[in-house]
């Protein structure tokens, strides 16, 4: 990536997005960072008077990498911003500990009992969300008494699966330390289809790093991630998530850039004068064919993950699936066991954003929709935050 003073790049996304004006109205209940852009914005033009550092740096600390904004580009200098400014300024202690869930959630599966009642006392909670900057009203999850990875290993999960089909499953930190049921859950649901899964050894996805500008380490955590995740495919595994954020950073946000690399580029076009660029995500439809004199400085593979393989990057993107695709595949294949039981009543769906952003269709929905005597019903649309992100519109 190349490099820019804390405070450069979000005064770019500001003066960009002032310009552009578009997502004044389009994102104004959607996103945190949109409002106060052009509030910035129109305080700048009423005192005539540039918006300080201090502000500029609350302006990128709004932004939740929900994904939603229509420029990809605007969210990555987002991101981008706040890479730099710890790398010039470090990260505050409290935004480390919160960054860090997998570390979190290994030391303190050594002892998560203890570490509840700990955290259970008032005053102690008081503290640690003064330290972690998480707000007085937001509730600290509980740790699980067992991590879905000792339950994993206790299962036998950790050795390679011999019959197929079989699963890579990569659970994510969340599932993996703070929700288990979701993740046993999905092992449960594969198993019933005659699945074989094998949980490998496996590190944050690195989103929450990333999130907080934490670029070495969101770096090796997916690098290791990476490499594991495509010997197993090359083992004849299928890869699955069920997170929707490690599904977004696996399958959007990693490969973002790598189809304008020197490596993919060799390997799709035969002429040297001409970059070809994929008419679709997974690079594997008809190309445009453009001047490479005229767009090598324009298209180039200069993001956030561009120190690693471009080519592993594409190859784990197009063949990470999240879990509602696979059961969908499976049901396709007539493989999925649909013996389901009836569950009288009404139930409504709502589909997070970074599931929305993988553009996968609605395969829970559908498959929710087959349980007899269930009346599903979706809610929110295409640009609905849950309320993770700071506000809350269904
Ligand atoms: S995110 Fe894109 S569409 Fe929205 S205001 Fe900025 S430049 Fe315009
Ligand atoms: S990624 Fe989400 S939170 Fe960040 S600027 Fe875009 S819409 Fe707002």
């Amino acid at each position: 990536m190349t490099r820019n003073k804390p405070g450069k790049t979000i005064r770019s996304v500001l003066d960009a997005c002032a310009d552009c004006d578009t997502c004044r109205f389009l994102m104004d209940e959607s996103c945190p960072l949109f409002p106060e852009l052009y509030r910035l914005y129109d305080q700048e033009k009423e005192k005539n008077e540039p918006a300080d550092y201090d502000a500029l740096r609350k302006l990128a600390d709004r932004c939740t990498l929900c994904g939603l904004c229509p420029c990809p580009n605007i969210r990555a200098d987002v991101i981008r911003e706040k890479t730099e400014r710890v790398r010039e300024e470090g990260m505050p202690l409290g935004v480390r500990l919160l960054a860090d869930v997998q570390t979190f959630g290994r030391w303190g599966s050594l002892a998560p009992k203890v570490l509840n009642k700990v955290l259970s006392f008032a005053a102690v909670r008081q503290v640690a969300k003064k330290i972690a900057a998480i707000h007085p009203k937001r509730d600290i999850p509980e740790l699980a008494g067992e991590n879905f990875f000792h339950w994993a290993q206790k299962k036998g999960l950790v050795h390679a699966a011999q019959q197929a089909p079989k699963v890579t499953y990569f659970a994510g930190c969340s599932a993996g330390y703070l929700f288990p049921d979701v993740a046993k859950a999905t092992v449960r649901t594969l198993h019933s289809s005659g699945v074989s899964i094998y949980v490998p050894p496996q590190q944050c996805c690195g989103m929450p790093s990333l999130l907080e500008g934490d670029a070495p380490t969101a770096l090796k955590r997916m690098g290791a991630n990476l490499k594991i995740l495509l010997q197993a495919l090359a083992d004849g595994y299928d890869l699955v998530c069920s997170c929707p954020t490690c599904g977004f950073l696996m399958k959007v946000l990693l490969k973002e850039g790598a189809f304008y690399s020197t490596d993919y580029q060799q390997s799709v076009s035969p002429d040297d004068n001409e970059m070809w660029v994929p008419g679709n995500e997974t690079g594997t439809s008809s190309f445009m064919r453009l001047k490479k004199s005229v767009y090598t400085k324009i298209l180039t593979d200069n993001s956030y993950f561009s120190d690693l393989e471009p080519l592993e990057r594409i190859n784990l993107a197009a063949n990470i699936m999240d879990l509602g695709q696979y059961l969908e595949r499976l049901h396709g294949r007539d493989r999925l066991n649909t013996q389901f039981a009836a569950v009288p009543g009404h139930m409504v769906y709502y589909a997070p954003c970074h599931q929305r952003e993988q553009r996968m269709g609605t395969p829970y929905l559908d498959l929710l929709s087959k349980i007899p005597d269930l009346k599903v019903k979706r809610v929110g649309n295409q640009m609905d935050c849950c309320g993770m992100g700071g506000q809350l519109r269904l």
